[in-house]
């Protein structure tokens, strides 16, 4: 087991090593795609969350290597049957992976339309996207026959307030500060028959992040160690530490958000920089956070239900 695994068991309230993918009807199970951030790194794929619950499929962000872990854990099942994709922001790190998860289940036989959700600019970017790979769209129907229906974005540009809400699968949306430039942006809170996870997306220190992850069970939050970025970068100019810290949140800060809504399970994922581990950022956390927390990996796997269970989904590759 990877030391950063090892290290974020010892700090989970219950971990488990269950066999089955499949998440029995009354939990909400939330697997982190991709924990890193724009780097390329091949441990740390790009951002995205996949949220299962009652037979549904959610994909919160659509970061580098998306499809490529869908795939891996599910094939053709799970990577042509996500319900609606969900946009933070539109940062490429959050997105540069959406044309492959909207138009490689196009090929594995995906017939129904993608519902894309996101903030102002959504819209315009599956336009935008469906143009640019016009060329691809209209050989393949004509040549391949596979149908239109299958490479349309249903997209809508959302504020907050509920954003999903299908057979008792809620997602609301709120708004988060992610820097002036980078507005809108949002964050999630997911509900789903009692159980709840809340979604920070990209934020810097905001504390009304709160009220929306009250009674969270689970709250999955970016991160970013300032002083590794410093040490990576030998930059020790503190204004430039301030600039980071503009935009994002660093652990301290999070802690302090995760000690005020008390989740039965805090993450860190969007790990920044991608050499940050565990040691970097969980004695920084604990100055303002005793809780149940884990630094999230690519693929750790977190299902809600009467216990916060936690595992290392499983890939095509280990069975
Ligand atoms: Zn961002």
């Amino acid at each position: 087991m990877p030391l950063r695994h090892a290290l974020s068991a010892v700090l989970l309230t219950a971990i488990t090593s269950l066999a089955a993918h499949a998440q029995p009807a009354a939990t909400l199970q939330v697997t982190l795609l991709g924990t890193g951030n724009p780097r390329p790194n091949m441990e740390r794929f790009g951002p995205s969350i996949l949220v299962e619950a009652g037979g549904q499929r959610l994909l919160i962000d659509a970061g580098r290597g998306a499809a490529q872990r869908l795939f891996a854990i599910g094939q053709r099942e799970v990577l042509t049957g996500i319900d609606a994709v969900l946009l933070t922001h539109l940062h490429s790190d959050h997105t540069v992976g959406l044309p492959d998860v909207w138009l490689t289940p196009w090929i594995f036989g995906r017939a129904r339309a993608l519902p894309l959700i996101g903030p102002a600019g959504t819209a315009d970017m599956a336009r935008h996207l469906t143009q640019a790979y016009q060329w691809d769209i209209g050989t393949r129907t004509k040549d391949e026959g596979f149908p239109a229906e299958g490479v349309r974005f249903d997209a809508k540009d959302v504020t907050p307030g509920v954003v999903y809400d299908r057979d008792g699968l809620r997602v609301t949306a709120f708004a988060v500060d992610h820097g002036a430039f980078a507005a809108p942006a949002l964050g999630y809170r997911v509900d789903f028959r009692g159980r709840s996870a809340v979604v920070s997306g990209d934020m810097r220190f905001d504390e009304r992040i709160v009220e929306h992850a009250k009674g969270a069970d689970v709250m999955v939050v970016e991160v970013i160690s300032p002083e590794v970025e410093a040490r990576r970068a030998q930059v020790q100019d503190p204004k430039a530490l301030a600039r980071i810290l503009a935009r994002h949140i660093s652990p301290d800060q999070a802690g302090t958000l995760f000690t005020k809504v008390a989740p039965r399970l805090a993450v860190f994922t969007h790990i920044v920089p991608s050499p940050a581990t565990a040691e970097d950022l969980v004695p920084v956390a604990r100055k303002t956070y005793a809780g149940p927390l884990a630094v999230g990996y690519d693929l750790m796997t977190i299902v809600i239900g009467a216990s916060v269970d936690v595992f290392p989904r499983r890939t095509l590759s280990d069975q």
